[in-house]
């Protein structure tokens, strides 16, 4: 049995001090991060607390340009359900109600939904010994294993994992920026650069530096209340992580698109944001045959595994799907 101490910041400052211990690990909800601590996936050796730091990291406030900064230590079921949220920002409402469960919702944190770990069952599995986000340079079991769930979009030699989270795929579409405090000051990060691809470093999961704590998440004026919609695709009704999820919104003027996002979740590394989907859409009508051919475009570069190559067309009717819904269109929502 691993030693492990624990300590509760009271501050903010505070849990960046003791952030700088090597081993030392932050646990918000802990609804990630206790389930890879059971298995001997992840080992820290000092866990530091911060459900109590307050400093505006557990609400959510309007910021001067529109937008919102949402805390944190929000959690997913307060975030959800946050009267803001719901008016000016459905699609994260939608993509936050998708994830795990009620039970979960609550007390799982934005900050940590952003920085939960993939769901490849062999990298939770510490029998087998081929992981290379476990275990750089062990190999990777699911490359000839099963690979149903895997990437079909970016992956690299190193991993074909996804990103499991429901809520980084709308905050891909709504351009977030994910701010930071770490021993250098506070910074932000645009979403698109926060997660990683594998390449040859699939240990690590996002651009968090070491010492590093997510404070917030900005989101920018809303310009896609009226139209937005997330779908998600999974093996049953709740509980279940996405083999495929879109969240779309769309500016629309008349029956024109004035503008798209897309981005899609359980195909990457990371949210993958479907740029020329969205700009093929984008000055166009939003016809049956545009919105097939944008749904193309987003997966012209898939490069399905042995076991998934169902995920290309799944992914394209769960564009074409997410896109009529999110116009308001007849037969968005199956
Ligand atoms: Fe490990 Fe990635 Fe391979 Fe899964 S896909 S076994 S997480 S290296």
């Amino acid at each position: 049995m691993d030693a492990i101490s624990y300590e509760r910041a009271s501050d903010l400052s505070g849990a960046l001090r003791s952030a700088q211990q090597p081993g030392a690990c932050f646990i918000g909800g802990g609804t990630n991060l206790l389930d890879l601590m059971k298995g001997g996936v992840s080992r820290p050796v000092k866990l530091i607390d911060i459900t109590h730091i307050g400093g505006g990291l557990d609400t959510i406030s309007t910021l001067p340009d529109g937008g919102l900064r949402i805390g944190a230590l929000v959690r997913n079921s307060d975030g959800a359900n946050h009267a803001l949220v719901r008016e000016r920002y459905p699609l994260l409402t939608q993509a936050l109600l998708a994830g795990a469960s009620a039970q979960l919702r609550n007390m799982a944190t934005v900050g940590g939904n952003l920085m939960q770990r993939t769901r490849c069952s062999y990298f939770y599995d510490t029998a087998f010994a081929q992981c290379n986000k476990r275990q750089p340079g062990s190999g990777c079991a699911a490359r000839e294993g099963f690979s149903r769930t895997h990437a079909i979009l970016g992956a690299s030699a190193q991993c074909i994992a996804v990103n499991p989270s429901d809520m980084s795929v709308a905050l891909a579409a709504l351009d977030a920026v994910v701010r930071v405090r770490g021993p250098n000051g506070e910074r932000g990060v645009p979403i698109g650069e926060f997660h990683r691809l594998p390449g040859d470093r699939p240990d690590l999961d996002t651009t968090l530096q070491f010492g590093e704590i997510i404070t917030a998440v900005d989101l920018p004026a809303p310009l896609y209340a009226d139209h937005a919609h997330y779908v998600k695709v999974r093996d049953r009704a709740s509980y279940a992580f996405a083999l495929v999820s879109v969240a779309a919104a769309l500016q629309m003027d008349g029956h024109t698109v004035k503008s798209a996002r897309i981005a899609l979740g359980g195909v990457a590394h990371k949210p993958w944001r479907a740029h020329a989907a969205e700009q093929m859409l984008a000055g166009h009508p939003l016809t049956d045959t545009n919105v097939k051919h944008a749904a193309a475009a987003a997966l012209r570069d898939a490069q399905p595994q042995r076991d998934n190559r169902y995920k290309i067309e799944l992914a394209q009717r769960a564009i074409i799907r997410a896109v009529n819904a999110a116009a308001g269109m007849p037969g968005g929502v199956a």
